[in-house]
């Protein structure tokens, strides 16, 4: 499937339910009226038996800024009234921290919350894999314009998980946060890093080939072994990766349990945001139309009350994930810029990523904004 392209001038549909012109015992139900409302097109994107992962972004340690269970309960129950077939699905995530493999994934998120995807009844997959080597290679260029995009060759081919391809639509959850690289953990984030698999997500960090910490290593040699394209040896007593030859696939990274190997994490806000931009390009190309993106404007620090208050916005809703990302931003700044920080970081450009995902074909950032509040 190729993704409609995003024309100068269009503007994507934005829905934005906002918490301040509802009681606070109607936000469920406001929240479900939009996704069932005919006119919106949300929840008719699938068709009867068509198995739709659910995606969360489960926070990494100690991040506790879950989005409400109740929502994806009440989701999942509107697919299932549909006969539609939802699952909760996530990725691993990069190396040798809690969230490497399904296992590390699930007890961190038991550890950090009270939120389980067991209150939804449903399966929980890991797209990637249980540790993260299931993949599919996407080439994007088949929506791009080469003549504007002299540097999109760097970007074209991208690493997604490999369960995507069983999959026959989505729905993006995302509480927008701030990243010290991409500037903002919103709709294109979630895709673009949240569904890349473990080689996709370490093209986005790292410009460079694993590295050996001689003081650490002690030559035992496994790593050669679990190499699957013969790219490390021993020269000289010491252990040597061949640059031109190491695929990324992080293998040997993985069981350099000492840290003996590892990536540096170099990447440039820039060189992040585009390459995560690609990744989201492709996994919009596969599945066209049928992702819906909601973003949840939601638990802020009330920067007016002591410690503990909290703020909410709202709740977004689209097709288009720069469109929303962008409508985000663009509410948080209307509501009350001291908010800013909690959502994007002030040290990155965030815009990049907005920028360039208009740019491939990602979607606009011009948006018409509807709000409903039942
Ligand atoms: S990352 Fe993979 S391909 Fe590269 S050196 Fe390590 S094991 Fe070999």
């Amino acid at each position: 499937m190729v993704r409609m392209k995003y024309k100068k001038g269009l503007s994507s549909n934005v829905i934005f339910l906002p918490y301040d012109k509802i009681e606070d015992s109607k936000r469920l139900s406001s929240f479900e009226i939009i996704m069932k409302y005919r006119n919106f097109n949300l929840l008719d994107t699938f068709s009867k038996g068509n198995l739709v992962g659910v995606k969360l972004y489960f926070g990494e340690d100690c991040d506790c800024n879950f989005i409400d269970p109740e929502f994806v309960s009440s989701t999942i129950n509107m697919l299932r009234q549909r006969s539609v077939d939802p699952i909760l699905c996530d990725t691993t995530n990069k190396y040798n921290n809690r969230f490497d493999n399904i296992y590390k994934h699930i007890n961190t998120i038991r550890d950090n919350t009270d939120f389980t995807y067991d209150c939804s009844n449903v399966p929980f997959v890991m797209l990637d894999g249980v540790n993260g080597y299931s993949e599919v290679v996407r080439n994007t260029t088949q929506t791009t314009n080469y003549s504007e995009m002299a540097t999109l060759s760097d970007h074209d081919q991208v690493y997604l998980a490999g369960e995507l391809e069983n999959m026959k639509g989505l729905i993006i959850f995302s509480r927008l946060t701030p990243h010290h690289r991409s500037g903002m953990q919103g709709a294109i984030n979630n895709i673009g890093f949240g569904l890349a698999s473990r080689k996709g997500k370490v093209r986005q960090h790292s410009v460079s080939k694993p590295q050996v910490d001689l003081d650490k290593c002690v030559l035992c040699g496994k790593c050669i072994y679990v190499c699957p394209v013969k790219a490390i040896s021993i020269i000289n007593k010491r252990i040597v990766i061949d640059g031109n030859k190491c695929i990324d696939c992080g293998k040997c990274v993985e069981y350099a349990y000492r840290g003996d190997i590892s990536y540096q994490w170099n990447a440039t806000q820039e060189h992040c945001q585009r390459t995560m931009a690609s990744h989201a390009l492709g996994v919009a190309n596969m599945f066209s139309s049928k992702i819906i993106y909601c973003n949840f404007l939601t638990n802020f620090s009330n920067p007016n009350e002591k410690k503990g208050d909290t703020m909410n916005i709202g709740i977004l809703f689209s097709k288009d994930p720069v469109a929303i990302d962008h409508a985000s931003i663009e509410l948080i700044k209307a509501y009350d810029k001291r908010l800013l920080p909690q959502m994007a970081s002030r040290d990155v450009d965030y815009n990049i990523q907005l920028e360039y995902g208009e740019m491939i074909g990602l979607g606009t950032r011009q948006y018409k904004l509807t709000t409903i509040a039942y």
